[in-house]
């Protein structure tokens, strides 16, 4: 089974997806938590050159192609191995972000983004799409704060300083996902305690997978 986790900033998908994979294995589910951009030696080097140079560092298309490239080797090296080896995938981020960030606020057109997707994903849809839902404002407060507090070692979110809108408009997008595909997608309001997110994870899966 292929699950992803998708959403703004800040909304807890880390958190989640480690919840969702304890869940699975006190359940008897052996599963890999992989992420995008990344998830496989060379994909985790294109994640540093799209993530070192904040927003604007490369054009939209530019960056639907970089985020495609690193997507197609994530696929090849990490989870269709791991899918045909019969363990369950867990990826923070998959081509939802695509649609959302390049195509809805890079303004990059849905038929580019789909004939991408059509090549680089193929069959390897994912059965379950989790996208982890909370009004803006709180998205984007909680990742300030934990930028502030961690040095993760790594950039901060391309998209802390961008306006309320930004925010506002990215969970649109997100939401407009699930509405056209309703029966991938799962909406889960995650402005709420993280054990009681990851039970309505939890249950969705169950619930949609027949576990
Ligand atoms: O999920 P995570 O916070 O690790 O993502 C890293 C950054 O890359 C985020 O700021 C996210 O908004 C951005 N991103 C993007 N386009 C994607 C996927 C992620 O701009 N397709």
């Amino acid at each position: 089974r292929f699950i992803t986790f998708e959403g703004g900033e800040g909304v807890g998908k880390s958190t989640q997806i480690r919840r969702l994979a304890e869940n699975l294995a006190g359940a008897g589910v052996d599963a890999l938590i992989t992420r995008e951009p990344g998830g496989s030696p060379h994909a985790e080097m294109l994640r540093e050159v799209l993530l070192s140079g904040g927003a604007r560092q490369f054009g939209p298309l530019a960056e639907t192609i970089l985020f495609n490239a690193a997507r197609d080797d994530h696929l090849e090296v990490t989870i269709r191995p791991a899918l045909a080896a019969g363990r369950w995938v867990l990826c923070d981020r998959f081509v939802d972000s695509t649609r959302a960030y390049q195509g809805v606020l890079g303004e990059v057109g849905p038929d580019i983004i789909r004939s991408m997707e059509r090549v680089i994903v193929g069959e390897t849809w994912p059965d379950l799409t989790v996208i982890l839902d909370m009004p803006a404002a709180s998205g984007l407060a909680r990742a300030r704060a934990r930028n502030a507090a961690a040095n993760r070692g790594e950039a901060p979110d391309r998209f802390e300083g961008e306006s309320l809108d930004f925010h506002e408009r990215l969970r649109e997008a997100f939401l407009a996902i699930a509405d056209v595909e309703p029966d991938r997608c799962v909406v889960i309001d995650a402005d709420g305690r993280p054990d009681d997110v990851a039970a309505a994870v939890f249950a969705a899966v169950r619930s949609r997978l027949g576990l």
